[in-house]
C-alpha cells in the first residue's frame, strides 16, 4: 500500500512520533478536538489479522505455532551471557528476535534484533516496530497505580513523589475504562483502585481455592483486570466484544480486537475524524529547532522502506516512541541550543529508568482435580491477579516498595506444567490426567528508579538506518534482589496454604528487561534541576514540546503501566489543546 504524502508545506497542530499505546491516546485525544494531526510511525502496518489467526490450531500450522527453521528467539541463557549486540555467533539465524519472538504468530511484530542493535549492560529488550507498537501482542492485564505509589516517597523515604496524586489522574482513568473497556471485579483496595468494569471472567476452581486460602492471610486474588472489551463498545467499529475463543493464552494478540490495541481502539476512529494524517515507515531521527524562539519546529524522518530524508513542521511535538526509544530521540536531538540532546538541561534523559523485576514463582497441582474432564480455561483472556501486600501496613525489614503475582490455572491449547515423562499412548494419558489440575503464578516488582540506571547513545553503534543504537547501564540492584528472595518464599507459603501439590518453586532472577515494562527515562516533577517534565508531560525547556509514554513514570510501582500512560496522556493532551489554543505553545 503506497503510503499517503504528507503536506510537506503544512505546518500541522500536532506531529505524534509512534503509534503505541500513548501515541495513539494522543491522535485520539487532539483529533477529537478538532487539531490537526500528523502521526508519524517508524514500522509497517502489517495486515494484523492474518499475522495474529488467533483460531489457527496449532496442527494446521506447519511449524506448529513455532518460528521457521532459520529463525530464532534468544534464550534466558544468552541474555546472560553474551553482550549485545547479537553478532557473532548467530550468523546461521537468518532471523534473530527477542525472548518474546518465539511463535510464528508474532514473528513479523517484533525487531529483528541485528538491524536493530544495542549495547552496554545485558537487557531483554522487547520492541515492536509496527502500528499500534507493542499493543498487538500485549498481555492486557490493566492496573491503576494509587497514592501508594504516586506518593510513595512520603512513605518510605526513597526517591521522589509524583507532581500529582491519584485524583489528578482518576477522571482520566475512567475515561479510559469508559472509551475502551476493561472487565474485572470491584475490590475496593486503596493500593489498587477499582475500574468501572465490564463483565468479568470467571476464576476456575483452583483459582477460587487459592483465592480462599489467602483469605485467611489478609491477601487478596482477584479476577485478571483485563484490558479487554466484554460487553462489547457501541461507539467503535473496529472492535468486537471478547466472545472466549481458545487462542488468547497464546503469545499474540486478539484478530477481532477484543483485547485493546492501539489501531483499532484509537487510531482508526482518530482517522475517522478527518484530522489525522497517519505515515508509516517514518522513523523519526530528530526534533527539529527553531533557533530564534528555541521551540520545537518539526520533526526530521526517513522513510525507513527508500531511507529518503523528509521534516515536517508542526506547533507541537508529542513524543510517543515508548520509554526507551522517546530517550533515545531526544538524546539525537542535539542543537547548538540543546547540545545533550533537547530537553535535557537537567541531565535527566535517559536516567532514572526502572522496571519490574520478574522471575520467582511457583508452579502446583490440584490433587483433586487429577482425571477432571477439560474446562475452557484459554477462552478466557486472563487468570488472576494477586495484589501486592508487602510495605502496605506494616514495613518489611529487607526491603522497600512491592510486589504482586500474575498466575491462572486449568486446561489450555498447549497442556502446562504436567510435570510428566515418558512417550505413546501412556505420555498422552498422563498429560491428558494432570492438565486441568495445575496452576501457576509468577511475580512482578517494584524496579526502584535509580539515577544510575540509565542509557545513552552508543558512540559507534549504528541501526540498519544509520541512527546511533542505544547503550544500557542498568542493573538490578540489592532491594531487587531481597525482594525476589521474599516472592520465592512467600508464593511456596501460599501454595501451601491452598493445599496445593508444589512441583516447582522458581528462584531465577530473570534478565533486566524481560518485565517490557521499561519507565522513567524522561520522569515529570515538580524541580526542572531533577526532572524533564513537569506534571502535563511538558517539557520544561521547550514548553511545545510533550512526552507523553512511560518516559515520565516517577516510579515504576509494582501494577503494569499501560492503563496509566494512557490515562496520563489523555490529561496531558486536554492540557496541550487547551495550552494551544490560549496561545502558549
Ligand atoms: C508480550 C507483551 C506483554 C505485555 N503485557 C502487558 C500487560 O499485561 N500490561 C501492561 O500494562 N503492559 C503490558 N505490556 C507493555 C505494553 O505493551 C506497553 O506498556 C505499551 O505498549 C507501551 O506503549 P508505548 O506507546 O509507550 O510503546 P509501544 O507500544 O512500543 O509503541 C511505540 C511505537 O513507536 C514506534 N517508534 C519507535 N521509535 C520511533 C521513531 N524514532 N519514529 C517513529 N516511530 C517510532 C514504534 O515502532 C512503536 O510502534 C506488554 C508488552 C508485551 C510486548
Ligand atoms: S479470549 Fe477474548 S480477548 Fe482473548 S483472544 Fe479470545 S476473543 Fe480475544
Amino acid at each position: 500500500m503506497a503510503e499517503p504524502e504528507v503536506n510537506l508545506a503544512k505546518t500541522y497542530d500536532g506531529v505524534i512520533v509512534g503509534s503505541g499505546a500513548a501515541g495513539g491516546m494522543a491522535a485520539h485525544v487532539l483529533t477529537s478536538k478538532g487539531l490537526q494531526v500528523l502521526l508519524l510511525e517508524a514500522g509497517k502496518k502489517l495486515p494484523i489479522e492474518q499475522e495474529l489467526r488467533s483460531m489457527e490450531w496449532p496442527y494446521d500450522n506447519p511449524q506448529r505455532g513455532f518460528l521457521p527453521p532459520n529463525s530464532r528467539s534468544l534464550s534466558f541463557n544468552e541474555y546472560t551471557i553474551r553482550n549485545p549486540p547479537y553478532g557473532p555467533g548467530f550468523e546461521k539465524s537468518k532471523k534473530l528476535y527477542s525472548y518474546i519472538g518465539n511463535s510464528e504468530y508474532v514473528k513479523n511484530i517484533v525487531v529483528e534484533e541485528r538491524e536493530n542493535p544495542f549495547t552496554g549492560t545485558n537487557y531483554a529488550w522487547v520492541r515492536a516496530r509496527c502500528l499500534g507498537g507493542k499493543t498487538n501482542i500485549w498481555g492486557r492485564l490493566a492496573l491503576r497505580l494509587s497514592d501508594y505509589d504516586f506518593k510513595a516517597k512520603d512513605r518510605d523515604g526513597y526517591g521522589e513523589n509524583w507532581p500529582i496524586s491519584y485524583s489528578d489522574i482518576e477522571p482520566y482513568y475512567d475515561q479510559v475504562d469508559l472509551y475502551l473497556g476493561i472487565t474485572g471485579v470491584k475490590e475496593n483496595l486503596p493500593y489498587l483502585p477499582d475500574s468501572i468494569f465490564q463483565r468479568p471472567t470467571k476464576l476456575n476452581c483452583a483459582e477460587v481455592t487459592l483465592k480462599q486460602g489467602l483469605q485467611k492471610m489478609g491477601r487478596v486474588l482477584t479476577q485478571y483486570r483485563a484490558g479487554v472489551t466484554s460487553d462489547g463498545l457501541k461507539h467503535n467499529k473496529y472492535r468486537s466484544r471478547c466472545y472466549g475463543r481458545g487462542a488468547c493464552e497464546r503469545k499474540g494478540g486478539c484478530d477481532i480486537h477484543a483485547a485493546f490495541d492501539s489501531p483499532t481502539g484509537l487510531i482508526y476512529p482518530a482517522m475517522d475524524t478527518g484530522n489525522l494524517t497517519l505515515r508509516t515507515n517514518s522513523t523519526v531521527r530528530e526534533i527539529t529547532v527553531d533557533t530564534n524562539t528555541g521551540k520545537a519546529s518539526g520533526v526530521l524522518f526517513t522513510d525507513s522502506q527508500t531511507m529518503k530524508d523528509y521534516h515536517v513542521r508542526a506547533k507541537v511535538v508529542i513524543v510517543a516512541a515508548s520509554t526507551l526509544e522517546s530517550a533515545r530521540l531526544l538524546l539525537l536531538s542535539k542543537s547548538r541550543l540543546y547540545p545533550n540532546g533537547i530537553g535535557n538541561s537537567s541531565g535527566h534523559v535517559g536516567h532514572n529508568f526502572c522496571e519490574h523485576v520478574m522471575g520467582p514463582g511457583v508452579a502446583g497441582r490440584v490433587k483433586n482435580l487429577v482425571g477432571k474432564p477439560p474446562t475452557l480455561d484459554d477462552g478466557r483472556p486472563g487468570g488472576f491477579y494477586l495484589t501486592r501486600f508487602r510495605n502496605l501496613a506494616e514495613k518489611h525489614p529487607k526491603f522497600i516498595r512491592g510486589y504482586g503475582f500474575e498466575g491462572g490455572s486449568g486446561s489450555t491449547m498447549f497442556p502446562r506444567g504436567t510435570d510428566v515423562h515418558g512417550f505413546g499412548a501412556s505420555f498422552k494419558d498422563e498429560v491428558r490426567q494432570n492438565q486441568g489440575a495445575y496452576i501457576g503464578m509468577g511475580a512482578f516488582g517494584e524496579v526502584l528508579s535509580r539515577y544510575e540506571n540509565y542509557v545513552d547513545l552508543d558512540p559507534v553503534v549504528k541501526d540498519k538506518w544509520g541512527v546511533p543504537a542505544l547503550r544500557f547501564h542498568y542493573r538490578f540492584g540489592d532491594n531487587e534482589h531481597r525482594m525476589a528472595e521474599d516472592m520465592k518464599e512467600t508464593a511456596q507459603e501460599m501454595f501451601e496454604a491452598a493445599g496445593f501439590e508444589i512441583m516447582h518453586v522458581n528462584n531465577r532472577v530473570l534478565t533486566e528487561g524481560w518485565s517490557i515494562h521499561e519507565l522513567g527515562t524522561a520522569r515529570m516533577g515538580n524541580d526542572p534541576k531533577t526532572s524533564v517534565l513537569n506534571q502535563f508531560a511538558q517539557s520544561h525547556d521547550v514548553k511545545n514540546l510533550f512526552v507523553v509514554d512511560g518516559s515520565a513514570f516517577v516510579n515504576a510501582s509494582c501494577q503494569n503501566p499501560t492503563w496509566t500512560i494512557m490515562s496520563l496522556c489523555w490529561r496531558s493532551c486536554d492540557y496541550l489543546a487547551e495550552e494551544l489554543k490560549k496561545g502558549n505553545l
